[in-house]
């Protein structure tokens, strides 16, 4: 039988040491590896190529999401830029309109230039992404749920769709992670990881990660991963392997808290509107119990009195620290028209739905009634 996710996330991948026995995976912090005679070696010749730390966090992830490769980068970033590196001057990439500030800054400030061409539009609908395949579209590349607004997007139909025209289907999983969400069995054909979140949980590394079923695929990126030598060290793959033991308890626990904070505020007199895919009023709240077993860990509202009311507030918060990033076990909150989100042009902001109101919040694994409290005290 093949073992639950429990389980494969402590031990896929990691065999005790063959030299010592250590039952931990070894840091093989080395550049390069002694051969026997030119050419004959243990399957090691250079780090940017293949390292042992790295090998076990690659079959790690790769078994969490249900893949048959892995392949792991210095960061989410490094990890998105190695799917663009498939591409060539003319191709044109469909992206869903809220993704990550930063993808979304690698491609219409960087890629463009190599003559790329990019569709940034509301993926939720299918005719829209009908309406704007090319015969020149080699990717749709999709994030669900989405940053910061939590819209969904159906996996299965985009993919079904993208795979009838030969085009690859990306999902970046980072939000939702392989414990509530796999992608790959919806039909996407790679998932993209920063494994700086969730997956390594700790908020103390920078990392990514890429997950396929394909050969053919795999072969091209590892290559590419190689090639352009976006890898990271073995101490960061140690530090997420290690984080990567605890993270079935830990998105439990993300999770729990996240829905009770979601249903404290949307019972706030000063709180207009709460989004999280775990409430029954969050629009594609069925499309989330169909595609995902939960519903994460982010939690995005918009408080009443425009930003004088979201900066008052986002000083007030105690336990709650005001910072960027999320996923890791403390909690964190912040502002991502004035914070993340202030590559996206205003324009795009405010056609997309990030005002000055929305907060974002990234719920840690403290005790709820703590990260309540602290709310409460902030919008009082
Ligand atoms: C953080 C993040 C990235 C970028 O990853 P880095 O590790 O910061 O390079 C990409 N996508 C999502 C959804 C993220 O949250």
């Amino acid at each position: 039988m093949k073992q639950k996710f429990e389980t494969r996330a402590i031990h896929a991948g990691c065999e005790p040491d063959s030299g010592t026995g250590a039952i931990m995976t070894p840091i093989f912090q080395t550049s390069t590896y002694v051969q026997e005679s030119p050419g004959k070696h243990k399957g090691y010749d250079y780090s940017r190529t293949h390292n042992p730390t790295r090998t076990a966090l690659e079959k790690n992830i790769a078994s969490l999401e249900e893949g048959k490769y892995g392949l792991a980068f210095s960061s989410g970033m490094s990890a998105i830029t190695a799917i663009t590196h498939m591409l060539s001057a003319g191709d044109h990439i469909i992206c869903s309109d809220d993704v990550y500030g930063g993808t979304f800054r690698l491609f219409d400030k960087v890629l463009k230039k190599f003559n790329l061409e990019f569709d940034f539009i509301d993926l939720t609908s299918l005719q829209s992404l009908e309406r704007h395949i090319k015969n020149t579209t080699k990717l749709v590349w999709l994030e669900s749920p989405s940053n910061p607004l939590l819209k969904l997007i159906d996996i299965e139909a985009t993919a079904r769709i993208a795979k009838n025209r030969g085009i690859v289907t990306v999902v970046d999983n980072t939000f939702a992670t392989p414990f509530f969400q796999k992608p790959l069995k919806l039909g996407a054909d790679i998932v993209m990881h920063s494994t700086t979140k969730y997956l390594n949980g700790h908020s103390d590394v920078i990392g990514g990660a890429l997950v396929m079923n394909d050969q053919e695929l795999y072969n091209k990126l590892q290559f590419l991963q190689n090639a352009a030598g976006g890898v990271p060290g073995p101490f960061d793959c140690f530090l997420v392997l290690r984080g990567i033991k605890t993270l079935a308890i830990r998105m439990e626990r993300h999770a729990e808290n996240a829905l009770k904070i979601a249903q404290f505020l949307e019972n706030h007199p000063k709180v207009r509107r709460v989004i999280y895919p775990g409430l029954s009023s969050h629009p594609q709240h069925e499309l989330a119990k169909r595609q995902m077993t939960g519903f994460g860990g982010i939690v995005t509202f918009f408080i009443k009195g425009g930003l004088e009311a979201a900066r008052k507030f986002l000083e007030r918060v105690k336990v709650f620290s005001l910072a960027e990033s999320l996923g890791g076990v403390e909690s964190l909150i912040e502002h991502p028209a004035i914070m993340t989100h202030a590559s996206l042009p205003k324009e795009v902001r405010e056609k997309i739905g990030i005002s000055d109101e929305l907060i974002r919040v990234s719920v840690g694994i403290e005790n709820v009634d703590d990260l309540i409290d602290d709310l409460k005290n902030a919008l009082a």
